[in-house]
C-alpha cells in the first residue's frame, strides 16, 4: 500500500493529512489538482499554478520557478514551520537530477548548510531536508560544510565584496576528506548563484574532483 513512498512522505502523510501544501486547503477528490503530478500536493487551483524552469540554467540543474504556488509552499516550508511540501520537493529535484544529469555519477550527496543561529529557530535546513527525501543511491554527508555567520550587510556591499562576503561565510567541517569526490551539491532557492559559488569553491579547494549544484528552484528573471 506504501509502494513508492519515502518513509519520509509516510510520515508527513501522517502529520498533514491531505491538504494542498501552497494554500493549506484540505484536498479532496472534488478540489484536487487533476495534473497527475501534482494531485497528491496541490489543489485545483494552487495546481494550475506550479511554474516549471523551461530552459538550462547555466550554474545549476533546476526544476521549478521561484514563483505562483511553489513560492508560497517554500514560503511554508521556510518561515511557517510545515514541512509537508518536502516531499513534493525531493520528488521534482529526484527527477531532475535522474533526466538532466542521467549519466552522470556523484560520490557524495551534500546540501548548503545553514547557519546554526537559523537551525536554532527553524529547527530544521530545509535544503537537507528536500536533500535527505530522494531516492539516489549516492553517499550523503550534509554536514560536509558549516555556515559562520549572518551576512546580513550584504546590501551595503558592491557586487565583488558581496562575493568575498559570502564565500567567507562557508567552510569544510574538520575531519572530512573530499580529495577526488565528485559531489553533488543541493540549495533550495537559487537567485544570484553565489551562495552555490561559495559552497562551490570551497569545495574544489579542499579537492574535490567536481561540484555540480543543484537548486529545487529559481527566482523568476525580473
Ligand atoms: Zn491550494
Amino acid at each position: 500500500m506504501f509502494k513508492n513512498e519515502s518513509a519520509a512522505e509516510r510520515l508527513v502523510k501522517l502529520v498533514f493529512p491531505e491538504k494542498c501544501i501552497s494554500c493549506g486547503c484540505a484536498l479532496d477528490s472534488e478540489n484536487r489538482s487533476e495534473e497527475p503530478l501534482l494531485a497528491q500536493y496541490f489543489c485545483e487551483k494552487c495546481g494550475s499554478d506550479v511554474p516549471r524552469m523551461t530552459k538550462r540554467h547555466k550554474k545549476a540543474t533546476i526544476p521549478l520557478v521561484y514563483d505562483g504556488s511553489v513560492k508560497r509552499a517554500m514560503l511554508n516550508l521556510k518561515f511557517s514551520s510545515d514541512i509537508s511540501s518536502v516531499p513534493f520537493f525531493s520528488r521534482e529535484l529526484e527527477r531532475e537530477i535522474r533526466t538532466t544529469l542521467y549519466g552522470e555519477h556523484f560520490d557524495i550527496l551534500t546540501c548548503v548548510p545553514a547557519t546554526k543561529r537559523s537551525l536554532a529557530e527553524r529547527g530544521y535546513n530545509q535544503s537537507r531536508l528536500i536533500a535527505e527525501g530522494m531516492k539516489l543511491d549516492i553517499e550523503t554527508d550534509f554536514t560536509l560544510l558549516r555556515k559562520n555567520k549572518v551576512t546580513q550587510t550584504q546590501h551595503l556591499l558592491d557586487a565583488e565584496q558581496r562575493q568575498k562576503n559570502i564565500a567567507s561565510a562557508y567552510e569544510m567541517n574538520a575531519g572530512r576528506n573530499v580529495s577526488g569526490k565528485r559531489i553533488l551539491l543541493v540549495d533550495d532557492i537559487l537567485t544570484t548563484g553565489s551562495t552555490c559559488d561559495a559552497c562551490a569553491l570551497v569545495l574544489r579547494l579542499a579537492g574535490a574532483k567536481s561540484v555540480t549544484a543543484v537548486c529545487v528552484a529559481k527566482a523568476p528573471d525580473k
